[in-house]
């Protein structure tokens, strides 16, 4: 028998305000329990806030939501419509968004520490109450784990990019719910769906997709049903458990909320936001492979965060600003452009990631990148690739102020392009390493690499590799 997997996420954006959605308390993370809830966020008794609101009352008990009633928008979002394209192995794919809601956090239930207590218990920190989210659903228009990763992934990067939410996973800034349901391939209905909460990265929700794919597929093969149901996934177990039924949109006696003014967004503001909006991760990985003929792949790296794209865009400008480069003529630059990229995505991006930093606070600024940028094969070929790679660890470290000249001329590492000099060292090297040459000429193309080492060690991987190849076969009789 042959399923179908199907997927919408509700994914909760934590908003970068400094204040909560309906009161002045901070919504700064990680400060002592309950000192950041005010009176508004948890409706102490005789706590009146503003009359009238198309804003609505969620009506559920537990024990983080001290009101009994959460505030969102039920009727009338703040979105309707919409959608989001990812990418995934397969190709490109439109997911549809149902709607976009502001509302408020609940609080928190802490277990840690507590529940080793002779009378096992859980705390409740109320600070989070009130915190503003943007809670964004999807149509149910996933069909596997990878799908779901790659959309909210997407979402994660443009939430951050237009800096609405700092996408904190780990602090919960960023939290996805996944509904999942199966049913036979070439069903027209939808399977019963479970909600997974408690998923905080990436690689959990994978994880808690694929598990309780496989249950539900399982529960249906052994003649069973799937219960809706709200179910929690345990990292540490790497399975789903049930943690409570599902209620039904009814059951949460929704109403207008009585004490709150309508949200009322104007024209003039949507035109304001609009042309404040930059540019956006999909139109720009499209204008660099347009424009600079970059690969998707790294395209897709250099937009992986807006700090990213503009980076690239700065070393890239930075490095058409330095005097005596060549390829400077061309335009669209598509060699600066190659050789940018590559020193952005792969050699800045492994001290990055070994320093487990972000770009935005990268100790090489572009204009340092650039710098160093000149100085290697394609531009003025004053140093190697290798030789670079090792001025890139000195200006991380701040040697010379990280700059790139500097740190050359401190070290004495510019390239031997002299052909007179190379030819020297070449003619020692063929003289030392008889046997070697030997091989060589036996016919053992090896021999040869072999020899070019050696006369890199000699000239400290200073020699210009290109000539030296052609020296040492010139003078081999190659
Ligand atoms: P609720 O708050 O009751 O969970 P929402 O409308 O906020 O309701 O979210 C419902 C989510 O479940 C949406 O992302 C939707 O796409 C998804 N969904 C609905 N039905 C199914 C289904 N049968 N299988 C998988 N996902 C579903
Ligand atoms: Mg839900």
């Amino acid at each position: 028998m042959s399923w179908e997997v199907v997927i919408g996420l509700e994914t909760h954006t934590q908003l970068s305000t400094r204040s909560k959605i309906f009161s002045g308390a901070s919504t700064a993370f990680g400060a002592p329990p309950n000192t950041q809830a005010s009176a508004v966020d948890i409706a102490l008794p005789g706590v009146t806030i503003n009359k009238r609101s198309v804003f609505a009352r969620k009506n559920y008990f537990y024990p983080d939501l001290p009101k009994g009633y959460q505030i969102s928008q039920y009727e009338i979002p703040v979105v309707q419509g919409g959608s989001i394209t990812i990418t995934t192995k397969d190709g490109v794919k439109t997911v549809r968004l149902t709607r976009a809601h502001l509302e408020e956090d609940a609080g928190k239930s802490l277990h840690e520490g507590l529940s080793q207590a002779a009378s096992a218990m859980t705390g409740i920190d109320l600070n989070r109450a009130g915190t503003p989210l943007l809670e964004i659903v999807s149509e149910p228009d996933m069909r596997s784990a990878e799908e779901a990763i790659a959309y909210a992934k997407t979402l994660h990067t443009l939430v951050r990019w237009i800096g609405i939410c700092d996408g904190n996973m780990q602090e919960g800034n960023f939290r996805c719910d996944a509904n999942v349901s199966v049913r036979k391939a070439g069903d027209a209905k939808l399977g019963t769906r479970c909600e997974i909460k408690n998923v905080n990265s990436f690689r959990f929700l994978q994880h808690a997709i694929e598990f309780e794919v496989r249950r539900q597929i399982q529960v249906v093969e052994d003649g069973g049903t799937v219960e809706q149901e709200t179910r929690l996934y345990d990292p540490d177990l790497d399975e789903t458990r049930s943690m409570r039924t599902k209620e039904d949109a009814q059951d949460y006696r929704y109403f207008p909320d009585p004490d709150l003014p309508p949200l009322v967004i104007d024209e003039a503001w949507i035109e304001r936001v609009k042309a404040d909006l930059p540019e956006l991760p999909v139109a720009m990985k499209a204008r660099f492979e347009k424009e600079y003929l970059l690969l998707p792949e790294d395209a897709t790296a250099l937009t992986s965060t807006r700090a990213t794209g503009d980076y690239f865009q700065q070393t890239l400008a930075e490095l058409a600003g330095i005097p005596n480069v060549p390829y400077l003529s061309q335009s669209p630059d598509v060699a600066n452009a190659k050789s940018v990229a590559n020193w952005v995505i792969n050699e800045l991006g492994a001290f990055l990631n070994n320093h487990q930093t972000d770009i935005e606070n990268s100790p090489v600024s572009p204009a340092q990148l650039a710098q160093l940028i000149a100085h290697t094969g394609p531009f003025k070929g004053t140093i190697s690739h290798k030789v670079a790679k090792d001025v890139l660890a000195a200006m991380w470290a701040g040697e010379c102020g990280g700059d790139a000249d500097a740190i050359i001329v401190a070290r004495g590492l510019k390239q031997i392009s002299d052909a007179g000099a190379i030819g020297k060292t070449v003619d020692e090297v063929i003289a030392a390493n008889a046997p070697i040459v030997a091989e060589y000429k036996a016919g053992k193309e090896k021999a040869f690499n072999s020899l070019i080492g050696k006369v890199m060690t000699a000239t400290k991987g200073k020699a210009n590799p290109s000539q030296v190849n052609a020296i040492l076969r010139k003078k081999l009789g190659a």
